[in-house]
């Protein structure tokens, strides 16, 4: 079995994400336990079934990323009042995004991850609480984790409220015809691959151009900063085409422009895309689908123990939301 299966046996369209695609190209197990939790319904199961352990360890998130997903939540629901005639209040969000930041923590404290239903989860300010925080999962301190990202939520709302970009933000929020903001339900067909354009933002604007606006909540490596460059230019392609290639009212790709903002350095960075980067975007797309056929066809066929590692296992594997499940002694793909 192993790479074999699968081939030349296509009955769906495989979902195509930039984040996927790295994934599986970083640890094809890490991958698979991933693109199980989306293909089994884990938290039907019983507590003790791997499937629901997956389900459990898939929802983890390390203090890093926690604190951009706090940020892109408490963005996304600035904009929506704003988009529905209200005003912006810094203050006001900043004592939001703390109470935010504490009622997730204590939900994650608690261990409710374990049991809850993330889309039953209760909210607080209307916003999700649902945490399940790698510290608690793996029962690790976490001793300053909460303090430390409601530093970094206000100085990133800081930052936020000082760019110079902000004002332009909030008027064509206000303006625009039409604005989309974390939409869950624009998706295309490209290369043989299904993408969700799951943007952070997206206006369309009078003048008839598409903007697009990216929250990037960290620092460059400067070790890897042209692969961390192409690998996010290929990111915003994800959505950037979106416009570009749906059927009503089709834009040429350099009518949409992409501003990438990062609240921990006050940056912007302002992208623009060409026909190249859709042809490249797209065989990316098909070389990335025809490999998912082969490797990922169906549960019932793809052995874990088939699958190829990270690189560096010693530093990677401690720090896997899924090194609970992995290394178990199972014959994953003939569980029911
Ligand atoms: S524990 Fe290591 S090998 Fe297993 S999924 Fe995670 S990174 Fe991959």
């Amino acid at each position: 079995m192993g790479r074999q299966v699968g081939a030349e046996s296509r009955t769906r369209t495989v979902d195509y994400s930039p984040s996927a695609a790295t994934m599986r190209h970083f640890c094809e197990k890490r991958f698979y336990f991933k693109w199980l939790s989306r293909r089994k319904q884990g938290w039907r199961k019983p507590l003790d079934h791997p499937w629901h352990q997956v389900h459990v360890l898939g929802q983890v998130k390390h203090a890093n990323m926690w604190a951009g997903d706090l940020y892109h939540q408490i963005i996304a629901q600035a904009l929506t009042t704003i988009r529905s005639g209200h005003g912006f209040d810094e203050e006001a969000t900043r004592r939001m995004a703390h109470g935010l930041a504490e009622a997730q923590f204590d939900f994650s404290a608690r261990k409710e991850f374990v049991v809850a239903v993330k889309s039953r989860a209760p909210t607080c300010q209307g916003l999700s609480t649902y945490l399940a925080l790698f510290e608690h999962a793996y029962d690790l301190p976490t001793d300053g984790i909460l303090a430390d990202v409601q530093q970094k939520l206000d100085a990133w709302l800081s930052n936020t409220a000082a760019w110079q970009g902000w004002a332009r933000l909030v008027d064509s929020v206000r303006r625009a015809p039409n604005v989309y903001i974390e939409p869950q339900y624009l998706k295309y067909v490209i290369g043989g691959a299904r993408v969700t354009a799951r943007m952070d933002v997206g206006i369309e604007l009078r003048s008839g151009d598409f903007a697009l606006y990216d929250w990037k909540c960290y620092r460059d490596d400067a070790r890897f900063a042209e692969y961390d460059q192409a690998a996010f230019k290929h990111q915003l392609l994800a959505y950037a085409l979106w416009p570009v290639v749906r059927q009503d009212e089709p834009l040429a790709i350099d009518r949409v422009t992409a501003r990438v903002f990062n609240p921990a350095s006050g940056e912007e960075q302002v992208v623009h895309f060409t026909d190249d980067d859709h042809a490249d975007f797209e065989l990316k797309v098909a070389s990335w689908a025809r490999m998912q056929e082969l490797l990922f066809p169906d549960v019932g066929q793809v052995e874990v123990d088939d699958l190829d590692g990270p690189y560096d296992p010693q530093r990677s594997c401690p720090w896997c939301p899924f090194k609970g499940v992995c290394g178990q002694e199972l014959s994953w793909h003939t569980l029911t």
